[in-house]
């Protein structure tokens, strides 16, 4: 059995080896390394595929997040309502911008923004929400949209994590997460479902306006070389990572499949153990499984199963061990007396499992035999 890693990169690009080889080879040959034909084709592809009219490409997700509360002109001291329980270039892409992150916590089960802390925490300054769709699967987004439209506010859909995944509207008829907010952004960092070979990322729109403006924004705020509009940042995805990603695009859906088969075998062996809580899903999204995450019970610390997994050679990761409001660097934004029991809990029950495109059926019973001779 091959040595079990949390995401196995390695492996993924040698079944497509030559394809990738070759498209990066021809964009070393063209030499066109920035803003070359594929970055262009990538984002006609990334538009259909989630079903928005426009894709723009760049750096990275925390740029594409930045961009977009820039684009929406948000101004200082605006408060953008977001999750606790993330990685941190959600909420440091509000602060960055001197605009004011209003932190609420989560949803027990399925650990997205809770939608009655949303409306608990709407003011007047209130211009944005920021949900995340997280691990794989769908923020309760059709409600989100619903307290949105009624305080017309805008909503940016963290996606950086869930690329890939549908969700089921109200009436039935399904879409693609990262299709239902003002701007979505995702991730293609390297472990994401759609990673590429270093960083980039993407910002969605069906608005042809703010499309024109984040592509504007992401280049030194110019419509025209040299000349320059407002305030911009330098943020493009290499070509070379967008010839990657357009290969590795054709298997997406492959991709999140065999992670979703491996979350049900996992899922078929831990259900019935007393101690360990299974990825529960929520009903209205499918799950695509960027981790694949368990939830102890029964005051089992994560951070105990988590080293006695090491002693086996088992990886595993606890996200997040500090939500956000525990974070130093957002200490001015957190307010004394408000209390985060939902995550303050989930940073100590937490652990994802080993999950990636390549995990065998052997490596699955190896991490689910280790997990459960575990005792306190
Ligand atoms: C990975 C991630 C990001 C940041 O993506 P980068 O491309 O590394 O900037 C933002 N939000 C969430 C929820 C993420 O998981």
């Amino acid at each position: 059995m091959n040595e079990i890693k949390m995401v196995d990169l390695e492996g993924q690009y040698h079944k497509i080896s030559t394809e990738i080889d070759k498209a990066i080879k021809d964009i070393i040959h063209t030499s066109t390394f920035i803003n070359g034909e594929p970055v262009r084709k990538l984002q006609d592809k990334l538009a259909a595929y989630v079903g928005v009219k426009h894709a723009i490409a760049c750096a990275n997700c925390t740029d594409a997040l930045t961009l977009s509360l820039m684009a929406l002109g948000l101004k200082p001291g605006d408060e953008v309502i977001t999750t606790n329980f993330t990685f941190i270039a959600t909420v440091e892409a509000i602060a960055l911008l001197r605009l004011t992150p209003v932190i609420v916590d989560v949803d027990p089960h399925t650990f997205t923004i809770d939608i009655t802390e949303i409306e608990n925490h709407i003011t007047p300054r209130t211009k944005a929400i920021m949900p995340v769709h997280l691990f794989g699967q769908g923020a309760r987004i059709s409600e989100i949209m619903e307290i949105a439209k009624e305080y017309n506010l805008y909503v940016i859909e963290d996606n950086a994590q869930s690329l890939g995944a549908d969700y089921r509207m109200k009436r039935g008829q399904k879409k693609k997460l990262g299709s239902f907010g003002h701007i979505s952004c995702t991730s293609f960092f390297p472990s994401k479902n759609l990673g590429c070979f270093g960083d980039g990322g993407a910002m969605f729109t069906d608005d042809d306006e703010l499309a024109e403006k984040l592509t504007m924004l992401a280049n030194h705020g110019s419509y025209q070389k040299y000349f320059h509009e407002e305030i911009g940042i330098n943020s493009r995805l290499d070509t070379i990572q967008a010839a990657v990603l357009l290969e590795k695009l054709k298997y997406l859906d492959e991709y999140n499949c065999t992670r979703a088969a491996c979350a049900e075998y996992y899922d078929s062996k831990l259900r019935d153990i007393d101690w360990i809580e299974i990825p529960f899903r929520n009903p209205e999204s499918t799950h695509v499984f960027n981790q694949y995450t368990l939830k102890f019970k029964n005051g089992i610390s994560n951070a105990k199963v988590q080293n006695y997994l090491k002693s086996k050679n088992i990886p595993s990761m606890i996200y997040y061990p500090l939500p956000m409001h525990m974070q130093k660097a957002f200490k001015p934004y957190v307010s004394a007396t408000k209390k985060y029991p939902v995550s303050e809990e989930l940073m100590m029950q937490v652990l994802s499992l080993p999950m990636h495109t390549e995990l065998t059926k052997d490596q699955m019973d190896a991490v689910v035999d280790a997990l459960l001779s575990y005792t306190e």
